[in-house]
């Protein structure tokens, strides 16, 4: 029994020399460890060795009161001021230990957290937007067109699209070159998002190819606001080397009579800009094809 009280320091000294040693493995296997994870195993190690001092003490102390070492040991480290050692030691490393969870590691936990949120936030909004325009790409479009479209279905709600393909925008490209394209592509993108409402979502598609999601807008009011955006694109001259340029926009209606999905939509718009481009460009208009949707003659193009 003596015997097994007298080990049972060396298996606890054991056991924290191992936690110890897997700390300090692991501190040294990772050096690139930073941050809260390193002050956490700081915190570990100085509590651990707290905890191995402690027990080497009373494990020298005891056992050489059960006759493992000379009694002379116990003697001395019986004394009461040698006593109290372990525990001051103990005071002091709790204090250590209390002062880094507080002052530094939760501080930095918290702006560690912080940053990871702004950082995501700043990846989501990255992946959601065209780089060139800063419009929504067609990706998260389609996905936001999506949410819209399940919400304007329950509540009843009507939804259309407008689609926008700039007109021979190939042209500009050939004569001023790219770069100038690229300029054209971005002041459209500005106009559409000067132009548009709060709850819209405009999007670049791809290419000289844009969309606006117009939620609570009935088919009527989406071709009076494209109508709106094709005259300012028309009256709005862009600067570029050599002059100013004068473009224009054909536009493509389509709406949701409540059945219509988000993909026919947009087929509608689609086959509305078709029709425009093929009756003269500049113009807008809706998918006379459509059993939901009469052709539109209260705007016609120039
Ligand atoms: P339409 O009036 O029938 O629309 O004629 P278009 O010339 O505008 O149509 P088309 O779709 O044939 O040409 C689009 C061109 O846009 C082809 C492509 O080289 C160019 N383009 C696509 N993306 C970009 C871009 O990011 N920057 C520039 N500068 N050009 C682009
Ligand atoms: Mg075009
Ligand atoms: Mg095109």
């Amino acid at each position: 029994m003596a015997i097994a009280a007298a080990l049972i320091y060396w298996i606890i000294v054991a056991i924290w020399l191992s936690v110890l040693g897997t700390v300090l493995w692991f501190y040294a296997a990772n050096p690139r460890i930073f941050g809260t994870t390193r002050l956490l195993l700081g915190v570990v190690a100085i509590d651990t060795t707290r905890n191995v001092v402690e027990n080497v003490y009373f494990g020298l102390y005891f056992d050489s009161r059960y006759g493992l070492f000379g009694p002379d040991l116990a003697g001395v480290l019986g004394e009461p001021l040698l006593l109290i050692m372990p525990k001051v030691l103990n005071v002091i490393s709790g204090l250590l230990v209390l002062s880094i969870l507080l002052l530094r590691w939760l501080p930095e936990a918290i702006g560690e957290r912080r940053s990871a949120e702004e950082h995501s936030a700043y990846l989501s909004r990255k992946a959601a937007v065209d780089g060139m325009t800063g419009l929504f790409n067609r990706s998260h479009f389609l996905i936001q067109a999506e949410t819209e479209f399940e919400r304007t279905q329950r509540y009843h709600h009507p939804l259309s699209v407008l689609m926008l393909d700039i007109d021979h925008f190939k042209s500009i490209n050939d004569r001023y070159g790219h770069d100038v394209g690229d300029r054209v592509i971005v002041e459209i993108a500005n106009i559409l998002r000067y132009m548009a409402r709060e709850a819209d979502l405009a999007a670049r598609m791809g290419g000289e190819e844009f969309v606006v999601m117009l939620p609570e807008t009935g088919i009527a009011d989406a071709a009076n606001l494209g109508e709106r955006l094709r005259a300012a694109i028309a009256a709005t001259p862009i600067q570029a080397t050599g002059g100013l340029l004068t473009l224009t926009v054909s536009i493509g209606v389509g709406g949701s009579d409540g059945n219509a999905t988000v993909g026919e939509m947009l087929k509608q718009a689609d086959l509305a800009l078709y029709r425009a481009k093929s009756e003269g460009r500049n113009r807008l208009c809706l998918c006379g094809d459509s059993p939901v949707m009469p052709a539109y003659t209260g705007v016609s193009g120039r």
